[in-house]
């Protein structure tokens, strides 16, 4: 069965976090505190984790660091305040595995830890990245796709690597910048416009690889091909 951790210090949040997750048919653990946390997601093995980042104690982000270097792969979704980009680029850069805002539905809630579950475990100690043909290597900065290397610049790179790490998933343009750009002005917008053309073009120049949802975003689609 699923396991899933809960650590967040609002009771009532908590509970229907928890309520919710169990009709779903997973299994819940709750925790109130980043200590308690903490020493359970180093004891305990679990699928999925969700941890608020305002905690009384240790803060979410040190229960996160103090999880990665534990060498844990578990994915995490981390719950962030509104308005909080700094947060959740300190989560992301953390080892956060995608995060949601409060308040949030329970239905977004239930999708982002799906796709959590969906994603293929990465492989310990190894740095490459291999998606429908296309392998990443993040030590040697190297793209290649049917054995062929294929030369890109770092904002691409980054892109193609987000793209990689969370497939068949949609990302807004707004989301993509909060998580790949050092901030979301207007000239940002442009250059992830501009990048996603170029990288586009050198990678996916038959157009089946980075699919534009309209209206929605982007996803990187593997499920036609693999499954
Ligand atoms: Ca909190």
């Amino acid at each position: 069965m699923t396991k899933i951790l809960v650590v967040e210090d609002n009771e009532d949040l908590a509970q229907v976090v928890r309520s919710y997750l169990l009709f779903e048919h997973y299994e819940v653990e709750n925790v109130f505190n980043g200590r308690e946390g903490l020493s359970r997601v180093k004891t305990y093995d679990y699928d999925v984790i969700v941890l608020d980042l305002g905690l009384p104690d240790l803060s979410g982000i040190d229960v996160l660091k103090g999880l990665r270097e534990s060498g844990s792969r578990t994915p995490v979704l981390i719950l962030t305040g509104q308005n909080s980009v700094e947060e959740k680029e300190k989560g992301l850069d953390a080892g956060a595995d995608d995060y949601v805002t409060k308040p949030f539905h329970m239905k977004e809630l239930g999708a982002r830890i799906r796709a959590l579950l969906r994603r293929p475990p990465p492989i310990a100690g190894n740095n490459t990245i291999s998606v429908a043909g296309v392998t990443l290597d993040t030590s040697k900065f190297q793209v290649t796709k049917g054995g062929e290397v294929i030369q890109l610049v770092n904002r691409e790179f980054q892109l193609l690597e987000f793209f990689m790490r969370h497939p068949n998933q949609v990302f807004s343009a707004e989301a993509l910048l909060n998580r790949i750009w050092p901030n979301t002005s207007s000239s940002a917008s442009q250059a992830l416009r501009t990048t996603m053309k170029r990288l586009r073009k050198k990678i996916d120049p038959e157009g089946t690889l980075i699919r534009t949802v309209h209206g929605v975003g982007y996803m990187l689609e593997t499920e036609t091909k693999n499954s």
